[in-house]
């Protein structure tokens, strides 16, 4: 997989959702995934599962996905792809045979990376999101989810609640390198996921008025850059003004976006993250109104829109404590990102591994994981599914 979707231009890889080198990606898996005469289909959402045993209703069922934020590392996701193949050949290695059928996932879009919303695979299937909703998204050159679903292969008409699919999995393991600095600090190769802070991201439109940066007087300019700077700076702040809170603006892109040309519009999306909803909701709120002060006084126009929105995640402690006991007590640790384990958490019982990130970094090009925790990361899976599918 490494050298595919390597981004020239960011560093790291931008691996989109049915563009040629996520969709080289889910090929890959296939093969791989045949090759191991795993039964593979792929449902109505985009997401493609490998059965190992025939699908039932007592399915255990491990996974990642295989798209990546633009410029993002080479780990998330595809470790939990890797690792799920690499823990069935050691399964197999000890000749064991699963007495509940177990299955491998790849979910779609989890990223929200061309598409906007995350989880937007694992969304679908659930029903955690408007199928019409989803098929109206676009992505940044204006082509909509229902036809990039269509020119890979889908119904578009079909995409949204899969009743069947949902039903097929009792249990969901992901394993996932960690973002963050929890296991480095507490020197363990593999942990257990605890709960995910809500989160949600938010676009902020800014309309003011296009117009010439040379000809055009201060006093009669209404300049939606200027308030979207503010927004920025207000971020910061709303978020640290909340315990826990997090906000982020990484990407911001002014209409037309010329040098010399005041912008007519600028969209700026805000992602904000805390421990509960409440808080989570009060940093988008002191967001919102600063953003709506400093829009008023350069004379611009504000729409603010929920793209998507997730609210605190605590993973069943039932299954968390039998994950943890399996692996000899490795600890159990919260993270601030989210996951399809996450949505999905909603239905049934599911958990999460984590493998020790050496700086913490990221969605980024740095993101990293020793050769020797990759393996105790699938050590452990295999343990777990050993334990689960027996
Ligand atoms: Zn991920």
């Amino acid at each position: 997989m490494e050298g595919v979707g390597r981004d020239r231009k960011r560093g790291g890889y931008s691996r989109h959702v049915f563009e040629p080198a996520e969709r080289e990606l889910r090929e890959w898996f296939v093969e791989e995934a045949e090759r191991r005469d795993l039964a593979v289909r792929t449902d109505r959402n985009g997401n493609i599962w490998a059965w190992w045993g025939e699908p039932g209703t007592d399915a255990v069922v491990t996974g990642s996905h295989l798209d990546s934020v633009p410029g993002g590392g080479a780990f998330d996701g595809p470790l939990g792809v890797v690792s799920a193949l690499a823990a069935v050949d050691a399964l197999r290695a000890q000749d064991f045979t699963p007495i509940r059928p177990l299955a491998i996932v790849v979910f779609a879009e989890e990223e929200g990376g061309r598409f906007g919303v995350p989880c937007l695979g694992s969304r679908l299937m659930s029903g955690a999101i408007d199928p019409d909703v989803a098929r109206r998204l676009t992505d940044p050159a204006g082509i909509t989810f229902a036809e990039a679903a269509a020119e890979a292969g889908l119904d578009p008409a079909r995409v949204g609640r899969d009743d069947e699919a949902l039903a097929a999995v009792h249990t969901f393991v992901e394993l996932h390198v960690e973002q963050g600095r929890g296991l480095i600090d507490l020197g363990a190769p593999v942990g257990v996921a605890s709960s995910i802070l809500a989160h949600g991201r938010w676009r902020f439109g800014f309309a003011g008025e296009g117009n010439h940066a040379g000809a055009t007087l201060l006093g009669d300019r209404r300049d939606p850059m200027v308030p979207a700077a503010e927004m920025v700076l207000a971020a910061r702040i709303a978020a640290s003004e909340v315990d826990d809170g997090r906000a982020t603006v990484g990407r911001i892109v002014p209409n037309p976006g010329g040098t010399n040309v005041i912008a007519s519009t600028v969209d700026v999306w805000l992602d904000a993250r805390a421990g509960d909803d409440a808080s989570t909701r009060e940093i988008v709120e002191r967001v919102r109104a600063m953003a709506a002060d400093a829009a008023e006084r350069e004379n611009c126009v504000l729409t603010v829109v929920e793209e998507s929105y997730g609210d605190t995640v605590v993973f069943d402690s039932e299954l968390r404590d039998q994950v943890s006991r399996a692996l000899g007590g490795v600890p159990a640790l919260p993270t601030g990102a989210g996951h399809d384990a996450g949505i999905l958490a909603a239905h049934l019982s599911t958990a999460m591994l984590f493998v020790r990130n050496p700086t913490g970094i990221s969605h980024a090009p740095e993101e990293f994981a020793e050769a020797d925790d990759c393996q105790a990361g699938v050590t452990a899976l295999a343990t777990v599914l050993e334990r689960l599918t027996g």
